[in-house]
């Protein structure tokens, strides 16, 4: 039954048959007699009585408590016991018996809604910025990552590392102060401000004033490098808070953010900035930058492909210290091949030219972000052994005065994303001249990054081709969150001058010897 007062909802109620107490030393006291279940509005509270009128009652912050069904009639409401100072107190609960299965699927529908209406009133913030303490990225990032990921870029020596990569940093700095048209007079959003360095740029290039917005704690040393830079400084407000959350005054007529991650789309923050588009930006506003394209193409590593193999040869021990490891070989060699491979490597690697999947940050849905298919087709230049496909990413700054192009790949100035390559447990065999086609897969998880599925296949070469049948097929599931850095492992490709004409062709330069990764026969000439 539902009571309404005015047009806003103040309360809701339900007849149960019984509710009881949760208590540690049996599984439950004995029941009570009919009871009332009732949201409560102007308290947040979820309270449990026996009529109107009774003075025992059962109430259950709303934010703190959960609800869990235990049968179709049976739930229990549990709220958790909070930790004050130094001790912790118990979580009380109770079991509530309903009097049939539609209401019990109405109360708990009743409180899902009670719920997120209680997080939204609960989070009125004094200073005028309205914060729901519950937000998008809230819904969709589990909370102790979104904790080490706003740890981490609230150190300055994270911010310096980005500040420290020149290519990335003077590309930003050229974009803006080349365009200054697109900023001069107008209003500015600087998604993911971090240390306040694109605000200060925007600043420069003569904006009105630009609304720095950094969720970590990052912000505060923002707002004391902005101080320190008052001609600039006095254009600029830092507002600490994550994009999804914060109040701006004002819409913005340009937004400028670096959120690219490693893949162009690791860490999510792609949809922090296009959930900014959403709410700060006037319509055709400017985005700095406004596409980007993950690049792709396969690669022919030996020398790789054998260092992954053998990182797992550690599980080969039959009597390590006494103990046979063997049994977690599988697994290790598996674990191993799940880490996408982050290094610069040498663009010869490549055995066909590569092609790219353009995403338009002023168009895009933030949903379409959660998973993306990318259909793989190349023709190889060269006869080898692939072993997987590598990927890198650029994003364009298109100005009205110049287009400029911020570039990952390999090949070019190294920056601080370097590339990618997702390895193959099985390598495939191709000729030149042969299709390799497949799929790239990237499914976005709760702890701000993806899951890589990858399969690539070689199609039937020679007579009987045109049946198009696929003849050799790899997969292989990936983290995005948990590569292997492989920057400081010597590079052991060596360039004699014959090969220096063919950027693409490498791997003819490989000599196999042997069939199998178990056989490391191989040279370079
Ligand atoms: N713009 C700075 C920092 C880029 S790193 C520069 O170019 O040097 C990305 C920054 O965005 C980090 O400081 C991170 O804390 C911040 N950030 C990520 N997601 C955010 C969100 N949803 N809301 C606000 N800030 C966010």
């Amino acid at each position: 039954m539902e009571v309404s007062l005015g047009h806003k909802r103040k309360q809701q109620e339900f007849s149960l048959v019984s509710v009881s107490h949760l208590s540690p030393s049996s599984s439950s006291t004995s029941p009570s007699p009919p009871v009332v279940a009732c949201f409560s509005a102007d308290s947040l509270e979820l309270r449990f009585q026996q009529d109107f009128d009774s003075s025992d009652v059962i109430k259950f912050d709303l934010q703190a408590a959960q609800v869990f069904k235990l049968g179709p009639v049976q739930s229990v409401c549990i709220s958790e016991g909070s930790e004050a100072a130094k001790e912790k107190s118990y979580s009380r609960g109770i079991a509530i018996e309903f009097n049939n299965e539609e209401q019990s699927k109405a109360f708990h529908c009743a409180f899902e809604q009670w719920k997120k209406e209680a997080f939204v009133q609960g989070a009125q913030l004094s200073n005028g910025t309205v914060s729901t303490s519950k937000s998008k990225f809230d819904d969709k990032i589990e909370a102790s990552s979104a904790k080490m990921y706003f740890h981490y870029y609230g150190q300055l020596l994270h911010q310096q590392n980005m500040l420290q990569d020149y290519v990335r940093t003077g590309t930003y700095f050229a974009a803006v102060i080349e365009n200054r048209t697109d900023f001069t007079g107008r209003v500015v959003v600087d998604v993911g401000a971090g240390s306040g360095i694109l605000s200060l740029f925007a600043a420069q290039a003569g904006a009105k004033h630009v609304y720095a917005v950094e969720a970590s704690e990052m912000a505060e040393y923002a707002r004391k490098l902005i101080a320190g830079n008052p001609s600039l400084g006095k254009r600029i407000t830092v507002v600490k808070g994550k994009v999804e959350e914060v109040e701006l005054p004002e819409k913005a007529d340009i937004l400028i953010s670096e959120p690219m991650g490693t893949l162009l789309v690791n860490e999510r923050m792609l949809e922090s900035y296009v959930i900014a588009r959403d709410r700060f930006l006037i319509p055709d506003g400017k985005m700095f930058p406004g596409n980007g394209r993950i690049h792709m193409a396969p690669f022919s590593d030996e020398y790789l492909f054998i260092e992954i193999a053998n990182k797992a040869l550690f599980w080969q021990q039959q009597s390590y210290y006494g103990v046979d490891l063997t049994p977690l070989y599988g697994s290790a060699f598996q674990g191993y091949f799940s880490q996408p491979v982050v290094d610069a490597f040498d663009p010869r690697l490549l055995v066909a030219p590569s092609i790219s999947h353009t995403i338009d940050f002023t168009k895009i849905k933030e949903e379409e972000l959660y998973e993306i298919e990318i259909p793989l087709k190349f023709i190889s230049l060269v006869g080898a052994r692939v072993h997987g496909l590598a990927c890198w990413f650029d994003v364009l700054f298109n100005g009205s005065t110049v287009q400029r192009w911020l570039t990952t790949a390999p090949g070019a100035p190294t920056t601080h994303w370097y590339q990618l390559r997702c390895v193959l447990l099985q390598p495939l065999y191709v000729m030149a001249g042969q299709e390799i086609t497949g799929q790239l897969r990237l499914v976005a998880h709760n702890a701000q990054s993806y899951t890589i599925h990858l399969t690539m296949g070689v199609k039937m070469w020679g007579p009987g081709a045109e049946q198009g049948e696929v003849l050799q097929s790899s997969s292989c599931k990936l983290d995005l969150k948990e590569p292997y850095y492989r920057m400081s492992q010597p590079q052991a490709y060596t360039v004699a001058p014959d090969q220096q004409q063919h950027p693409l062709i490498h791997a003819q330069d490989i000599h196999i010897q042997g069939q199998d990764a178990d056989e490391p026969d191989v040279e370079l000439q």
